[in-house]
């Protein structure tokens, strides 16, 4: 086993750090008012779910979990083996097997212990569950818990004391943790009217399909780039959030998505998964839903997903 390189004290140490709230000098320029980006992309472990997931497996080791589980091969995984490397507790991974080798070698290096199994995320879901079970270790869910929502929210505890109140804030969804914890943070900081545009790619479009229905909708499948989006149905509390607050549903293509990151990395050098290129993507079309809008902040959730190369294939692809 893989031993996790434990850093001097840190149990005191935040599980993610405060992240910039920077202007962007171009997507204000382009739509003509101020745009600032919340820079998610630069947390330890690429996305915002550090937040989250960090203050969950904190609780679950004060309750004393000696061993967390995941099963997924994304940004909440990776973002599970930093939390246990810097608690010092032993984390176990279990991967569907057509999770790039990429994402293999980036939890390895986070000194996870990696398995292989089943064809989608749904199979290795069911393994990690039982041996979380079986071993008395503690399972940590990708997006439908409140304690991730409640970290998840840090993100608007910081924005309210680094930047103005924005006109809308701008975000993508694909189980809909994200969603929740800034809406819970926008509420907690005197923001709660500030209107949210959440954004999904067409083949991952799981709150617009349940917003449409009024009730929750599970996709029969999901075909998109932005695999991180890929939630079949979003969390009960993301659609009830959704109802209760100015939130507007809004559907971007993946060819949007992947021009989007192509168009940020140019404009502020840092590179994105499609998940996050997806919020982009309807401010660098100036979608009618942003005009009117007097300033705006997008949650950039970052993700780990992605390498140069991938991005010009998928340009490529979608050309
Ligand atoms: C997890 C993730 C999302 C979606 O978050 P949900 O809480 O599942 O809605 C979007 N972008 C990135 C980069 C992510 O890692």
């Amino acid at each position: 086993m893989t031993v996790p390189m434990v850093l001097p004290g840190t149990s005191a140490l935040a599980l993610h750090i405060e992240t910039p709230l920077c202007p962007s000098l171009p997507l204000s320029t382009l739509l003509g008012v101020p745009v600032y980006l919340k820079l998610e992309a630069l947390q330890p472990s690429g996305s915002f779910k550090n937040r989250g997931i960090g203050a969950l497996a904190r609780e679950l080791v004060d309750g004393g979990a000696r061993c967390l589980v995941s099963s997924s091969g994304g940004n909440a995984g990776l973002a599970v083996a930093y939390a246990g490397r810097r608690l010092g507790v032993q984390v176990h991974v279990v991967l569907p097997t057509t999770t790039p080798a990429m994402m293999h070698d980036r939890l390895r290096a986070e000194g996870a212990v990696v398995s292989r199994h089943g064809a989608d995320w749904n199979a290795a879901d069911v393994l990690a569950r039982s041996l979380a079970q079986a071993a008395g270790a503690a399972y940590l869910p990708p997006f439908d818990h409140p304690t991730l929502w409640r970290g998840h929210a840090t993100m608007m505890h910081e924005a309210v004391r680094q930047g103005p109140k924005p006109g809308m804030v701008v975000l993508s969804v694909g189980g809909g943790g994200l969603l929740c914890g800034v809406i819970e943070g926008l509420r907690a900081i005197g923001w709660g009217d500030v209107p949210v545009l959440a954004v999904e790619t067409e083949g991952a479009a799981s709150l617009h399909a349940a917003l449409t229905a009024g009730t929750l909708v599970s996709l029969p499948r999901i075909d998109t780039v932005a695999v991180t989006l890929g939630a079949r149905q979003v969390a009960a509390q993301a659609l009830a959030l959704s109802q209760a607050h100015a939130v507007h549903s809004h559907v971007v293509t993946d060819a949007a998505a992947i021009q989007a990151c192509a168009r940020f990395l140019d404009d502020h050098r840092l590179l994105v998964e499609p998940a996050c290129g997806a919020a982009l993507a309807p401010l660098y079309a100036r979608a009618p839903v942003l005009r009117d809008v007097a300033s705006v902040l997008v949650i950039v959730c970052g993700g780990s997903g992605v390498t140069g190369a991938l991005l010009q294939e998928w340009l490529r692809a979608h050309a």
